[in-house]
């Protein structure tokens, strides 16, 4: 392989609802097109994170009891992801993962469960109610139009210098109530979206993979991924 991106997937022995790994899997699939291959290290409790050896990492959805005990180890690992963040790291963030960048969580019982602040939103629990069902957002900048389904109690709210990942065209997203769904800052992404979102989704997938790419490998050309066209989820069957 010409090209290899290093990925972390954060506390993927405890926030892997879903199986959000197959976003990694989805990337490492389109990521053969063009010659490049992705490895992955488990970074986990009581595991450092060092920002400068990875060029990707996926944080996945959990449950509000794995939130828990996730949400006092990554107090350790807070500057080293917000300096990642920062610098323009790539990051997917995934459910309970994309609330834990945030500031806190109050989870399904009242408890407050904090996050890092390494983004400037917070999410609020709901009174004896999930979002749960299929739902479809558009992109702004691209006019593209994702597909998932969200299982959540929590209800975000974006803050400054946060932008949506999508408006919300059928379902709930961030909270129900201002038709935003997941975010994106700086390289960055969130979303409720589980799926997982980039199997179902190629063009983000392939978004995401290619500024990976060009972030590590800046003369290289990943123009090929732009043809590409698999659509991973053509022989699913999703019923309404
Ligand atoms: N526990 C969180 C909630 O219910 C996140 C759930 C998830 O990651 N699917 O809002």
């Amino acid at each position: 392989m010409t090209y290899t991106l290093h990925a972390a997937h954060l506390y993927g022995d405890l926030m892997n609802t879903y199986g959000d790994i197959g976003n990694i899997l989805a990337m490492r699939y389109y990521a053969k097109a063009v010659d490049a291959d992705i490895t992955v290290d488990l970074v986990s409790l009581d595991d450092p994170f060092d920002g400068d050896k990875y060029d990707f990492a996926l944080f996945g959805g959990g449950q509000d009891y794995e939130q828990t005990i996730v949400s006092k180890d990554l107090q350790t690992k807070k500057d080293a992801l917000t300096a990642y963040i920062e610098a323009g790291g790539p990051l997917l963030a995934i459910c309970g993962g994309f609330q834990m960048l945030g500031h806190y969580y109050i989870g399904a019982h009242g408890e407050k469960i904090a996050g890092i602040g390494a983004l400037d939103h917070y999410t609020l629990s709901q009174d004896n109610n999930r979002f749960i069902g299929n739902i479809t957002i558009e992109n702004a900048e691209t006019h593209q139009t994702y597909y998932g389904f969200e299982n959540h109690n929590g209800m975000t709210f974006l803050g400054e210098g946060e932008r949506p990942l999508g408006k919300v065209l059928q379902g709930n997203g961030n909270n129900g109530k201002d038709q935003s769904e997941g975010v994106i800052y700086k390289n960055t992404f969130g979303s409720y979206f589980h799926g997982p979102i980039l199997a179902r989704n190629e063009a983000l997938a392939k978004r995401i993979l290619k500024l990976s790419l060009q972030r590590k490998y800046p003369e290289g050309n990943f123009d090929a991924l732009d043809q590409l066209n698999e659509d991973l989820t053509k022989n699913v069957v999703v019923k309404p």
